[in-house]
């Protein structure tokens, strides 16, 4: 068991559109308010001529400056840049993605003045870094460890490179874990299913922003074990979403003879409007899309039936279903016995996808008793508690058995894959293969390590090779070379393989990062990431000293408008005072200073006059000050606190 860590571990459900934070405290699991009071935060990063905006600032900003506004990060990562749906997608995104190295997506933003260039990593390490310090607002301290949940299907290279993306947030993450497994854990604590002695066969339909998986899962007796797990990591609302954009872009051409598809800002309107759109057509049965001045001036208005966005997505929707069926079949579990059907992920509000699943499942009554939003969080909290040895008897003790959602191989000769590792086969796991030279007198071999189930290697994913050189020379079919994969218990595989000679292990070479970052461009990714960090603190503490400045100015301006200042003070020294506001009030509209300091030092000049002209409108002038020589008058005495000191602050929040 894991020693108690004194800083409370996390669970970060890092969503392709909301992310999600989660913490075991005071005997339950905490969904963590952002800043904004939300539950969810939208996975957006904003650029912007002076600050990084990160979360529900972000997404205002994604009409307003919709090329500098990025999102759906999670659709890019692991995959390389020639994926084809990374072509698909670019062509929707108001942001631009260009082939990087390595064949990696680089994202391309206008940020204080200069074009910079992300990976899809430092993106979503922003959003993990944003959730982090929501965790640490809500929690008083500072919070290294968190569990960041995948989908099940995400492949190894999209595992590895959202580790990455914890490395360069600065987390260190204790576990990647599977969004239908974090998903079955939250359900077996809300239900209490996970403390009983009956087993129960639970399907969890996750369909989300940008994923989708479904997992069958057997709870009982404080184990979770997932039996088999079916998914796609490119479908989801944002699909539903872009189908209505490709028909409304339509209709526009049709009407107005326009064409929006190459306007970024009309796009990102529409798209707006059709996510709208698509959530009341979950309660609705029609519904309208107005948007003003869409393009060169021409409005659009139109309506949508629940009917008409169903038939837009009648295939995706079939997918869907066609996936549940490959899932139990895989498991080896028919329909009748699986007890319970669990909806997470927020787009299995829609109600076709809930009909289709009630109708495949003969009518059974579908579970919405765990928020689909928030579940993946609550059980990933669950798991972290779990990892660092907090929470209750029965979280620690908490047994959890996930599985590999793709089957991995390698190459035999003929382009055929040769399986060493089945789908759906329990993790942490080793297994090995003995491979036979093909050549006579060979003194190297190429091993190629393939993910899929196709049969044919070139139809499967590359996830990498390497050359074993320098093997013992010998006819062919006489040297002997044992390949064995692990896989680790964040889905994450190891391979090496090894010439015997006279059963001696010769030599082993780990498999290299093909497509991934490197050690050293994540170093520089890290450091990058602590100077945006610093900066947006810098900003920040401009931003507030600013806000301070200018309450401070509007006080004073009041304060002097005082009859009792007005009656008392010499009427020198409130023009003086009055002329100092107004330019003051000028500057902070037209100056942009670099420096924090600059607004302090001129609130310190605005602080020492308002003082003086507190103790004139009490006591009278007083002499020999810095500003007595504006004391032309005598005032009365009068024991009543003028001072400027109880001005409003803006929060430090509402900036
Ligand atoms: P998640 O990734 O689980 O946060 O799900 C986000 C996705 O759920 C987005 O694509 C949302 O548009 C979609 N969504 C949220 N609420 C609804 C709703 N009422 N009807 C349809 N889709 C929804």
């Amino acid at each position: 068991m894991a020693e108690k860590s004194t800083s409370p571990a996390i669970g970060i459900d890092l969503g392709t559109t909301y992310s999600c934070v989660g913490v075991w405290r005071n005997n339950r699991v905490e969904i963590i308010a952002n800043d904004q009071g939300n539950r969810t935060t939208p996975s957006y990063v904003a650029f912007k001529e002076t600050e990084r905006l990160v979360g529900d600032a972000a997404k205002n900003e994604a009409t307003r400056n919709p090329s500098n506004t990025v999102f759906a990060a999670k659709r890019l990562i692991g995959r390389r840049y020639s994926d084809e749906c990374v072509q698909t997608d670019k062509k929707l995104w108001p942001f631009k993605v260009i082939k990087g190295n390595d064949d990696r997506p680089s994202i391309i933003v206008d940020y204080q003045g200069e074009e910079k260039k992300f990976a899809a990593e430092e993106i979503s390490a922003m959003i993990l870094t944003k959730m982090r310090a929501v965790a640490e607002a809500f929690l008083g301290c500072t919070v290294r460890d968190a569990v960041v949940t995948v989908p099940a299907y995400f492949n190894d290279a999209q595992r590895q490179a959202t580790k990455d993306a914890g490395v360069i947030a600065g987390l260190n993450v204790m576990r990647i874990m599977d969004e239908p497994t974090a998903a079955a854990v939250a359900y077996g604590f809300d239900t209490n299913d996970v403390n009983s002695s009956v087993k129960k066969n639970v399907l969890i339909f996750d369909l989300g922003g940008g994923t989708f998986d479904v997992s069958l899962i057997s709870i009982s007796k404080g184990v979770i074990e997932v039996k088999a797990t079916a998914g796609d990591t490119h479908l989801g609302g944002e699909d539903f979403d872009n189908r209505m954009v490709n028909h409304l872009v339509e209709e526009f051409r049709r009407k107005q003879r326009k064409d929006i598809s190459s306007n970024p800002r009309a796009l990102r309107r529409l798209k707006t409007a059709c996510e709208q759109a698509k959530r009341i057509l979950s309660t609705t049965a029609q519904t309208a899309v107005n948007i003003d001045c869409l393009y060169e001036g021409t409005d659009f208005y139109s309506t949508i039936t629940r009917a008409r966005f169903e038939e837009l997505n009648a295939d995706l929707f079939k997918k869907c279903i066609q996936t549940v069926a490959r899932c139990h079949e895989d498991a080896g579990i028919v329909k009748d016995n699986i007890d319970v059907v669990v909806l997470v992920g927020g787009s299995t509000r829609i109600p076709k996808i809930q009909q289709l699943l009630n109708n495949y499942f003969s009518g059974k009554k579908l579970c919405k008793s765990i928020h689909p939003d928030e579940a993946v969080a609550y059980g990933a909290a669950i798991h972290a508690a779990h990892l660092s040895g907090q929470g209750t008897k029965e979280i620690r003790n908490l047994v959890l058995i996930d599985v590999t959602p793709l089957s991995l191989g390698t190459d035999v000769s003929g382009d055929i894959t040769h399986v060493i590792i089945p789908r759906n086969t329990p993790i942490p796991t080793q297994k090995s293969a003995r491979y036979f030279t093909t050549c006579d007198f060979q003194s190297k071999v190429r091993i190629q390590v393939y993910e899929g189930e196709r049969v044919r290697c070139k139809d499967n994913n590359l996830l990498g090779q390497f050359v074993l050189s320098g093997i013992h020379p010998a006819p062919r079919g006489e040297t002997k070379i044992d390949v064995s994969f692990k896989i680790d218990s964040d889905g994450i595989l190891h391979v090496s393989a090894e010439e015997l000679v006279s059963s001696k292990k010769k030599q082993i070479t780990l498999i290299n990062r093909e497509g991934r970052l490197s050690k050293e461009e994540i170093d520089r990714m890290v450091c990058e990431a602590e100077r945006y960090r610093m900066e947006d603190e810098q900003f920040k503490k401009k931003v507030l000293a600013k806000n301070s400045l200018e309450g401070y100015t509007y006080s004073l301006r009041k304060l002097v408008k005082e009859d009792q200042v007005v009656s008392k003070v010499p009427g020198g020294y409130v023009k003086y005072i009055d002329e100092a506001v107004n330019n003051m009030m000028e500057w902070l509209k037209h100056d942009v200073p670099k420096d924090a300091n600059v607004y302090n030092a001129k609130k310190k000049d605005l602080e020492e006059m308002s003082s003086t002209l507190s103790k004139m409108s009490l006591y009278g002038p007083v002499f020999g000050g810095r500003f007595s020589n504006f004391c032309d008058d005598h005032s009365e005495t009068e024991e009543e606190d003028y001072s400027c000191g109880g001005h409003e602050d803006y929060d430090s929040d509402d900036y």
